[in-house]
């Protein structure tokens, strides 16, 4: 597993750092802004090796270009991607590795097409299962569906839901609280995510970050990942005013619901 490093970016994006543990080098994940990047390897010593790209948003591609210049180093990223910075091009089913760690690839097409994610297995048996998933998966809620439909989002959180229930969750977004406010107006009654939200809020009053999330916590709390749950079928049916069998129509208008939200 690698140690990673949130560096905060914007307003509420993280920019996620891996750590070799063996060297000086690092890797960043989505880098929308050099600055704070630059900053941190300055202050720590460190050396860029590699960047990591989950999909095409300025906010996660925009420090890309002012990084290479002080670190000419390989950028990884969706082969699909309208993104023109890419030049180790990543498809469904690839596997490559990253300071002696594997990182799986998938594509999970929905908040937008060229949508990848990075996952890396345990190498022993004490390591954690860690997912890089950008804006697709959030704690206790998902990206928006900008350019993919609610079939495919079904398909992306039926893939995580697949990663063992360890996989430490590293989205890029402090959404946590109001994803979690949302959640409890779906599911009043979900015990869970009173916890979680009592937990992200103690952690956010010492302005710590509340992620990453962990996939197990992710399918008690996050209706994105329980669209085959009674509970979430049936709100979702309520608030829709017609009665959802379909996942995927769940799955759209919880989503529809969130928008409104
Ligand atoms: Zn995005």
């Amino acid at each position: 597993m690698f140690q990673v490093t949130p560096i905060p970016a914007f307003n509420d994006n993280y920019i996620w750092l891996l750590a070799d543990g063996n060297s000086n080098r690092v890797a960043v994940v989505d880098p929308g802004d050099a600055a704070p990047v630059l900053n941190y390897l300055k202050q720590h010593d460190l050396a860029l090796a590699t960047i990591l790209i989950t999909h095409h948003h300025q906010d996660h591609t925009g420090g890309v270009a002012q990084l290479l210049q002080a670190f000419p180093v390989p950028v990884y990223g969706p082969g699909s991607s309208p993104f023109s910075g890419i030049d180790h091009a990543l498809h469904d089913g690839d596997s490559f590795e990253l300071f002696g760690k594997v990182l799986q690839i998938r594509e999970i097409p929905a908040h937008t097409l060229d949508h990848i994610s990075y996952y890396c297995a345990p190498m022993a048996q004490q390591d954690t299962p860690q997912l890089f998933c950008g804006d697709t998966l959030f704690l206790a809620g998902c990206g928006r569906l900008f350019e993919g439909t609610a079939t495919q989002l079904q398909q992306a959180m039926d893939y995580f839901a697949t990663l063992p229930d360890a996989t430490e969750v590293y989205c890029t977004h402090e959404y946590s609280l109001a994803n979690l406010a949302f959640a409890a107006a779906v599911e009043p009654d979900n015990a869970d995510i009173q916890a979680s939200t009592a937990h992200c809020q103690s952690l956010r009053a010492k302005a710590k970050p509340t992620l990453p999330s962990v996939i197990g916590t992710e399918k008690r709390i996050n209706p994105f990942m329980r669209t085959r749950t009674e509970s979430i079928r049936a709100s979702a049916s309520q608030h829709a005013g017609r009665t959802l069998m379909e996942p995927a129509d769940i799955m759209a208008a919880i989503r529809q619901w969130k928008n409104q939200y």
